[in-house]
Formats: structure tokens, C-alpha cells, sequence
């Protein structure tokens, strides 16, 4: 498990550019909008800005759990705020946005699990911005079918939920969730008709290569039709550590086993987060 002092070339990010990202950032900055391209900064907003790609949060940006690789705060959160839907659909109007992620923190408080703001704020999207199509990466919501089925009313053109890792560094990783869980999630999904299902993997948390083929199988027995698999930064020196960098070679040839196991879509490199591309992810 020694490292590099230094990151591989190929995490190496170029500072995001293009005139529609400029555009973007200032309008977001202007209006204090809530993407979590920017608060997590991630290294593709140069991107998928530019194609019209951004993903939101909602239910605040406090988590009751508290997952070894994530960058959110966990604790008790805040009261919902109902104004929220609203608040997102101008959002999308605002950057005319053409694919909007939404996802939100896992509210175990909750008696509904933030199900019910979940089918508002995709109502309230669609309302405001009819052209606009959607990818709705949820929680778990404990496995509960009634508050999956409030998503799979509203008819997200892409419904997501992460496995995160493989099967046995579950616990380490997320310590709440559970693999199989998250499995059944995924296919009570497709059993209720949603056409699009997709999830995604980090690496470099300390799996072998068999067991990331393993997940990979896991999932496509779940019926998932799109996988995302990305390299895992350690978002915080109190955050779980990067045990290994996955050489791009290596990425290649997890895209090589999805492609051949039938899943639709699979991105598989260094930089790729679970919304990265993810308009392509309707067809
Ligand atoms: Fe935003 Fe996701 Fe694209 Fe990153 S990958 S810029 S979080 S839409
Ligand atoms: Fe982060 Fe989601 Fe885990 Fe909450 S449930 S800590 S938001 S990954």
C-alpha cells in the first residue's frame, strides 16, 4: 500500500474552460445555486457544463450517515424545506440545463426517507422545464418499496443508485448501507417498469480485480443497464484512504468485461463520477 507521493498523470485535471462554463460559474456563483459540481468540485464541469449537464442535491447538505468515502457532513439535518423543488426547477431554468442530476443525502430522520420531496422536486422540474430530461440518483431508502415507488411514478428518464464498492469492503465503506440492499433496490426498480436503471463503483479502496468483476456481474444479474466506474480521491485526511490508483489499462478492461456481460453503457476511467455523461444514459 505505498503510494506516489505525487498523483498519476492521469489524475492530473486541467482547470475547466469553455465559454458556457464561464457563463455557468457566474450565474451559479451570482445566485448561489446548489450543484455539486462545484461544491465537490469535481474535475469534470468543463465538461458536462458544456454539454449541459449538472447535478443538484437536495434535502439539505447534512447526512445521517456517514459513509468512510464521502465528503458530506453527517449529523442531524435541518428541517426539509419545502421551497426546495422550487428552488431547484429555477435553478435548471436559469443554466438551461438539458440533463439534470438530481440526488440528495440519506434521510433516515425521516418518515418518508425524503421520498416525498424527491417526487415534488422532479414535479417541480418538470413543470418549470419541460424539455428537460432527468436522472434521479437515489439512497436506499432501507429497501422500503412504497418510497421507490414515489420515484418510479414520477418517471425519471434514469433512475441511479451506487453499490459504491464491492461486496466485502461494504461495511467499511458504507457503514449503513447494505450490498445486497442496494442490489434488490436496483431490481425491484426494473421489476416496477423503470426503463433505465444504472449504478456505479469506486476504486482503489483496497478490492481485487475479481471481486470488481464479481460486482459487475452482481449487478447485470440485477438487471442494471448502465455502470459507472471511477478511481476513488480521499476527500479529507479523515476520510478513508486511497489504497491503490487503478492504472488506465485496468479501467479498460472493466469496460471491456461490462461491455461483454450487456450492460448498455459503461464509463470506466480515472475521472469518470456517477453523472459524468449521464445524458447519454437515457438512450
Ligand atoms: Fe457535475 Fe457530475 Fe459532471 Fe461532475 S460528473 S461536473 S458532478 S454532472
Ligand atoms: Fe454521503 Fe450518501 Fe453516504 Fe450520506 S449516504 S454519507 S450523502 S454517500
Amino acid at each position: 500500500n505505498i503510494l506516489p507521493e505525487r498523483k498519476p498523470k492521469w489524475l492530473r485535471v486541467k482547470l475547466p474552460t469553455g465559454k458556457k462554463y464561464t457563463e455557468l460559474r457566474s450565474l451559479v456563483d451570482k445566485y448561489k445555486l446548489n450543484t455539486i459540481c462545484t461544491s465537490g468540485s469535481c474535475p469534470n464541469m468543463g465538461e458536462c457544463w458544456g454539454e449541459g449537464t449538472a447535478t443538484f442535491m437536495i434535502l439539505g447538505n447534512v447526512c445521517t450517515r456517514s459513509c468512510g468515502f464521502c465528503g458530506v457532513k453527517t449529523g442531524r439535518p435541518e428541517t426539509v424545506d419545502w421551497d426546495e423543488p422550487e428552488k431547484v426547477a429555477r435553478s435548471i431554468k436559469l443554466m438551461q440545463i438539458k440533463h439534470a442530476v438530481l440526488t440528495s443525502v440519506d434521510r433516515d430522520d425521516l418518515k418518508d426517507m425524503g421520498s416525498i420531496m424527491w417526487e415534488e422536486t422532479v414535479k417541480a422540474v418538470r413543470r418549470m422545464n419541460p424539455e428537460t430530461t432527468l436522472e434521479t440518483l437515489i439512497p436506499d431508502f432501507q429497501g422500503i418499496e412504497k418510497h421507490i415507488d414515489r420515484i418510479i411514478d414520477v418517471a425519471p428518464e434514469v433512475v441511479s443508485h451506487n453499490i459504491e464498492t464491492v461486496r466485502r469492503l461494504t461495511r467499511e465503506v458504507r457503514i449503513q448501507a447494505k450490498y445486497d440492499r442496494s442490489l434488490g433496490v436496483l431490481k425491484y426498480l426494473k421489476s416496477q417498469g423503470q426503463r433505465r436503471t444504472k449504478s456505479g463503483i469506486m476504486l482503489g479502496l483496497g478490492e481485487e480485480r475479481e471481486e470488481v468483476i464479481q460486482t459487475l456481474h452482481d449487478l447485470r444479474d440485477h438487471d442494471v443497464d448502465v455502470v459507472t466506474i471511477g478511481q476513488y480521491l480521499q476527500p479529507s485526511k479523515k476520510h478513508l484512504p486511497v489504497k491503490q490508483f487503478i492504472n488506465p489499462d485496468q479501467f479498460k478492461e472493466y469496460e471491456e468485461i461490462g461491455l461483454e456481460l450487456g450492460f448498455r453503457h459503461v464509463e470506466s476511467s480515472a475521472l469518470v463520477r456517477s453523472s459524468y455523461k449521464a445524458q447519454k444514459h437515457i438512450n
